[in-house]
């Protein structure tokens, strides 16, 4: 039988004092019911001690508490812990905590495997399951959160959406998240902490600049060449890099905040003269960053990373513009927790 309890956690604060007050108790209510929720976080109704056994039935016959349950977690070598979550229906979702020095980064993700078909990410592979919902993505972070004290004694200090799903196409739940997570009413967690990745939904960029998005955005670009980047990623078929210019432009007039560009060369795919130049013409039209990522290995693809030389190129290139650029390390290989390989191996 299919269960048609709401999650309460898909509730507004405005909702849930509708609710109660509709039912002719106090508003007040609400406040503390939407306390335990997020601020307390806790799974459970009979863990709100402040509402009396009768309300907490009430709550129980007329909503669900969908909350995240860990299934088991592996550590890499290098410190990276890749969680399995069950969620309520039965699906699994990943997430990883990466530490660097003092500092503790969650990889959280948005959606039960991803729509969007880059040739060169795992998580392709499994195609869309669903969205997570505000509450499967707010419980990511909770638990990232304890994880981090437990293992490595330090608070967390940045959340990346960069494991499974296109949180732009699961927009709503994503911002919803995002709100409790910065809230004092939730998680509390500066914006400035936060990054978003996307693979460039343009009406998208455009929405979150215009709500005053104070947190940062990167996009996967990988190339700068239409037909290359369309390749690899299909949704540049639909939305060109003429579009997605316009929408980052826009992002930074409204934001005032940088952009980062993830980055990977691989042989033979952007490893010309050509695609440097590409990127160093896109670049300039916003202010931005680059990322160079190193090509994690799946299993299924036999893309190949390029020549060192190839890359010290595009760094070079990019320097002599004065465009700020990186290369990021791997991390978490070897429990397949990398940017890209997360597709539920364990099930
Ligand atoms: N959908 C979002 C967020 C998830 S992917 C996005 O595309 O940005 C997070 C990052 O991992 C993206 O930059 C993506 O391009 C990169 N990635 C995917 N597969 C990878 C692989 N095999 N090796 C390295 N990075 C990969």
């Amino acid at each position: 039988m299919k269960n048609s309890k709401r999650d309460i956690r898909s509730l507004t604060k405005e909702e849930l004092k509708d609710f109660f007050v509709s039912r002719g108790m106090k508003a007040f209510r609400a406040v503390q019911v939407y306390e335990w929720l997020w601020k307390k976080g806790v799974a459970d109704f009979d863990r709100m001690t402040n509402l009396s056994l009768e309300m907490r039935s009430m709550l129980k016959e007329q909503f669900e508490l969908r909350a995240v349950h860990p299934a088991y977690h592996q550590k890499s070598k290098d410190g990276t812990i890749k969680n399995a979550l069950r969620l309520y229906d039965g699906l699994l979702v990943e997430s990883v905590l990466i530490p660097s020095g003092s500092r503790v980064t969650a990889c959280i993700s948005s959606q039960v495997g991803c729509a969007m078909g880059c040739a060169f990410c795992a998580t392709a592979q499994l195609s869309k399951r669903r969205d997570l919902s505000v509450g499967e993505i707010y419980d990511q972070v909770v638990l990232a959160m304890k994880q981090s004290e437990e293992y490595y004694g330090h608070k967390l200090s940045n959340i990346v959406f960069m494991g499974m799903g296109e949180p732009l196409l699961n927009y709503k739940n994503v911002m919803g998240a995002i709100d409790r997570i910065t809230s004092d009413e939730g998680l509390g967690m500066s914006p400035k902490r936060i990054t978003l990745s996307t693979v460039g939904v343009a009406k998208k960029i455009k929405q979150m600049a215009d709500e005053g998005a104070a947190f940062k955005l990167a996009v996967s670009l990988h190339s700068a060449l239409d037909s290359t980047r369309s390749r690899m990623m299909p949704v540049n078929r639909n939305t060109g890099l003429k579009e997605l210019m316009q929408a980052l432009e826009y992002w930074y007039r409204k934001t005032g905040n940088r952009i980062t560009f993830e980055y990977i060369v691989w042989k033979g795919v952007n490893d010309r003269r050509e695609d440097i130049q590409a990127l160093v013409r896109f670049c300039k039209r916003v202010p931005s960053k680059v990322n160079l990522i190193p090509y994690n290995p799946v299993d299924a693809y036999d893309w190949q990373p390029a020549d060192d030389e190839v890359l010290q190129a595009y760094e070079q290139a990019l320097k002599r513009e004065n465009i700020i650029v990186l290369r990021r390390e791997s991390r978490g290989r070897d429990i397949d927790a990398a940017c890209g390989q997360l597709a539920g191996k364990g099930e």
